[in-house]
């Protein structure tokens, strides 16, 4: 058995008492040779014949133990005379002890435990071997011993087996639980606590007793497997691919729904494939469901065409992509040529333009004489999240694929509104198994939604992705990466030409119709032929594109697209240089083996963080990880397959540029301010030449290096401005630094190239400045207010005219005459390289360039001590250069002259012109006050 425990015991170097009584010898039984105590001292009387065992140790829980005896008795009847003194029986006797006594044997120190008597006794003819169990209980010392008592039998002794009883380790429901000791009388239920198998957990501590017995009875308090495992065998193993579990249950993992993907093993959820999507009500271990296709059959029916009123039906779609909230909406256009138009708010739609469950509308209050045209789209509970240009490799491949090139098409879902219709595609490809390099990708700039690409490598896998560009340049949604391979043999196909391909794919499928109303009348509106026009002539131009992290799937898979894995050990963490949304911001050391060592700056993840706010903090990363510019903080890699996630840059030793110039104000000339500012523009011309908008662009987030290098920094996604304190909630739920952001991305969320321009302007003022913050303590309504009735920023003080123009420039209200990046750095370029430029000085004007608390009284300067006044105009560094000059009144200040402050002491040219400035600004204000004052 299994649960018994065997005590060592040899009889064999057992003492003996009692006058030689008892003889121990070999004997042969059944064919197995047995070592034998025996006495049979039947015909003598008053017998008192001792057997005593070794010490035998005991196992501190086995207070309960068992003893098996085997032992033959003769008959007394067999010894004739001698039957009268002979006994049948002997004793069982035991006594505890700590310690082993040897050979010392006190009768006194036993207790008898029980009597033993054969069942079956041996005669002269036949032979019986008897077994008996005693039970000794609660024995509390460290061991004890065992003794035998003969009072005058024939006996024999073959063996003495002396054991405890435990329940064995074991598993139940999940739960391991250890060997157990059985207990006693006393403790008959000893109740045990277990431990939850790896990848299983319980709600409750998982209990189970264990009986006198060594049976395990009773379990409480289950352990089930974590989500993504399944019970097999009495342990938790991860599903197997293509399987999923969602919570912890004693549940099987099931297969994944329909239209999902076949996840590795250990897949929580089946996200859905591509193309297919869960709506929010839609559980997120259901299916996926698709896109409808295109409603069909669309007729217009002309009822009273007086009145300018139509109705128009259609069917459903064939395919509702397995949903049944199918809904309609209609939108209408009027296109001359290429030039298309929203037919306004005028027109009415009965029972409503959008929303419809009915195949039906009637549309009224159009207009004779026009031609619109009617889209009639299709959404279901998924339509909202196909924002995405869904590359589409026309089908059948033969007719578009060759060794050499392939033919895709694709098309555009939902169809952006009427303002933002996109015109160009950008399609961007590279080689699937190339490595990772951002610079070997393609990207095309297209006209149209098919493409053939030729001059590929044959039987090889291409990766395509498609942008569309709205008609400012916007980028909208992208799709997935899709793979295509060309063919493996130059095969001639039928029809290698592009072949538009209509499928309907992406987030709503529509159908057009063009409804004829009588006459075409000719207007003439001229199409604009901006520059984007000849852009697009240039079809095949190669440029890199920023990748928005978001269009991955698994945001960990653009981290470690874009991102170099850094190992822990690689990286010295040495000081707190700063606070960031996720983290504090280390200064270190970074040495990768093979490698030069590195200064770095170590963004960490505080402890506690979500998954969700893990892949926020990563995906500053996977952005930064696209952009190689001088100008745009460095991204040396990452750590995320560690608990501690970090995000290492290069080291910007002198930090935020906003900080660093309030830290140095005055200390540098307009030249090395200008240059500063080429730096972050050509930084910026490089992001928007990437598509990249930037949308927080602060001189709190440009950060300067030991040689004056100002770099782009603060890429994050959802922290972009939920991470800067300057961000303003705005009633839509976003956040805006309203101060540095362009009217129309305050108004509308238009964050395009040209709102950076704006906050680019904002950038310039900061850096001319000093660091001032820009409009001052005016509130955000305040200066939203002074925006909307044109009011800019005034120049700061000795900024050069040149710089200042270029500020109003980038504040233009009409975003299209701002000027581009591309600009800005030529202009900045001029300006440093002809520094005679930067000479004429922008009309300034202390009054509003230098913040004066509104006076109160009309005793002249509207500062009660020159201490008030140096700290208003934060010089308060010269208090005590004034003081010992013997300036210690406004009036003696507002006498003194550009000689007279800096004969005090002021050197820096800044300090100088800043108090030389205010001084005259007070003096104007003072005359100013006197005029009301008369
Ligand atoms: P962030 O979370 O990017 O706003 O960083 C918080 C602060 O950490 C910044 O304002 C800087 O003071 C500092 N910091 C961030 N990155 C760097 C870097 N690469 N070099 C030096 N300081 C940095």
């Amino acid at each position: 058995f299994s649960n018994i425990f065997v005590a060592a015991f040899s009889m064999r170097v057992a003492s003996l008492f009692g006058e030689d009584a008892i003889s121990s010898k070999g004997m042969t039984l059944n064919g197995s040779q047995f070592y034998t105590y025996s006495v049979c001292n039947v015909g003598e009387r008053e017998q008192d014949n001792w057997l005593r065992t070794t010490f035998i140790q005991r196992r501190p829980a086995a207070s309960r133990v068992f003893v098996e005896l085997q032992f033959i008795v003769r008959d007394c009847n067999s010894f004739g005379d001698s039957s009268v003194t002979c006994k049948e029986t002997f004793n069982l006797f035991t006594s505890e002890s700590d310690a082993d006594v040897g050979t010392t044997f006190r009768k006194g120190q036993f207790k008898k435990v029980a009597t033993i008597a054969p069942d079956e006794i041996t005669s002269k003819n036949e032979l019986h071997i008897n077994t008996e169990t005693r039970v000794v209980e609660n024995l509390s010392r460290k061991g004890f011993y065992l003794a035998f008592q003969d009072i005058g039998a024939c006996v024999a002794l073959l063996s003495a087996r002396v054991y405890y009883k435990t329940c064995p380790a074991t598993v139940k429901s999940l739960a391991s639980f250890p060997e157990t000791v059985a207990g006693g009388e006393n403790q008959a239920l000893r109740e045990v606590s277990g431990v939850c198998m790896d990848n299983a957990i319980s709600e409750e501590l998982p209990r189970i007793y264990c009986t006198v017995d060594g049976e395990w009875v009773v379990p409480v308090g289950q352990c089930q497997c974590k989500s993504g495992y399944e019970e097999v065998k009495d342990a938790c193993q991860e599903c197997q691919a293509g399987f999923f579990k969602a919570a912890a249950s004693g549940d099987k993992c099931e297969p994944c729904p329909a239209n999902t993907q076949k996840l590795n093993s250990g897949a929580l959820v089946c996200p859905c494939m591509d193309g297919f999507y869960r709506a929010p009500t839609d559980p997120p271990t259901g299916p996926c469901s698709g896109l409808p296709s295109a409603p069909r059959d669309l007729v217009a029916t002309t009822t009273q065409l007086s009145t300018g009123k139509l109705l128009l039906s259609w069917q459903p779609p064939e395919d509702t992509g397995g949903r049944s909230d199918i809904t309609y909406s209609i939108e209408c256009q009027r296109c001359e040529g290429v030039v298309c138009q929203s037919c306004g708010e005028k027109i009415r739609y009965e029972p409503a333009s959008t929303g419809l469950t009915d195949t039906k509308v009637s549309v009224s209050e159009l207009d004779a004489h026009l031609n619109y045209t009617f889209t009639v789209e299709a959404h279901s509970g998924v339509s909202l999240f196909a924002s995405q240009a869904t590359p589409r490799a026309n089908k059948p491949p033969s007719t578009s694929r060759t060794s050499t090139s392939l033919s895709l098409s694709w098309d555009v879902f939902p169809r952006p509104r009427v303002q933002s219709r996109p015109i160009r595609y950008e399609l961007t490809y590279r080689k699937k198994d190339d490595n990772l390099d951002v610079t070997t990708y393609i990207v095309l700039i297209l006209e149209k939604n098919f493409v053939q690409i030729s001059k590929l490598a044959p039987g090889t896998a291409y990766l395509f992705r498609v942008q569309a560009l709205s008609s400012d340049g916007t980028p909208g949604g992208s799709s997935m990466e899709e793979q295509f391979e060309t063919s493996l043999e130059e095969r001639l196909t039928q029809n290698n030409t592009a072949v538009i391909s209509c499928a309907a794919v992406g987030g709503a499928a529509m159908l057009f119709i063009v409804v004829m109303v009588l006459f075409l009348r000719r207007r003439n509106s001229h199409t604009r032929q901006g520059p984007e026009d000849t852009y697009f002539s240039k079809q095949l131009k190669p440029l890199k594109t920023y990748v928005d992290p978001h269009t991955y799937e698994d945001p960990n898979t653009a981290v470690l697209k874009f991102a170099t894995e850094i190992h822990p050990s690689h990286i010295t963490k040495q000081k707190v240089i700063g606070a960031g949304e996720f983290g504090e911001v280390y200064r270190g050391i970074l040495k990768v083996p093979g490698r030069k060592e590195v200064a770095v700056a170590i963004k960490t993840l505080k402890p506690g963080y979500s998954e969700k706010q893990r892949q926020d903090f990563l995906s500053e990363a996977s952005i930064m990880g696209q952009f190689s510019h001088q100008n745009i903080i460095r991204l040396e890699g990452v750590v995320t397959k560690f608990k501690h996630a970090m995000i290492v840059t290069e080291y910007m030793e002198n930090g935020a540029l906003d900080r660093y110039l309030r830290d140095h104000d005055g200390e540098f000339a307009s030249f090395q301010l200008v240059g500063m500012l080429r730096g972050i523009a050509a930084g910026m011309k490089y992001l928007s030449d990437m598509s990249y908008v930037h949308r927080d662009l602060a001189a709190r987030n440009i950060l300067v290096n030991n040689t004056l290098e100002c770099k782009v920094s603060d890429f994050g996604l959802s922290r972009v401005l939920e991470d800067d304190p300057e961000g303003t909630y705005t009633t839509s739920g976003g956040k805006i630094p309203i101060r540095w952001t362009a009217p129309e991305a305050i108004a509308y969320r238009k964050f395009t190239s040209a709102s950076d321009v704006w906050s680019f302007g904002i950038v310039m003022w900061e850096v001319m400045a000093f660091g001032e913050r820009p409009y001052w303590d005016m509130s955000n309504h305040e200066v939203m207010k002074a925006i909307n009735e044109a009011f800019r920023l005034p120049a700061p003080m000795d900024c050069p005219s040149a710089v200042y123009q270029l500020m109003l420039q980038c504040w233009l209200q009409d975003r299209s005459k701002r000027p581009r990046f591309g600009d800005i750095v030529n202009l900045l370029d001029k300006l440093l390289r002809s520094p005679d430029s930067l000479k004429t000085i922008a009309d300034f004007d202390p009054r509003v360039s230098i913040r004066l608390p509104s006076t109160s009284g009309s005793d002249g300067s509207p500062f009660r001590s020159v201490s008030e006044w140096l700290e208003s105009i934060k010089m308060s560094q010269y208090s005590e250069n004034f003081t010992c000059a013997g300036v210690v009144t406004m009036d003696q200040v507002l006498q003194m002259k550009n000689e007279d402050i800096k004969n005090i002491g002021v050197r820096l040219p800044g300090h100088l012109k800043r108090i030389a400035y205010s001084i005259l600004g007070l003096k104007d204000q003072t005359s100013t006050l006197s005029v009301f004052a008369v």
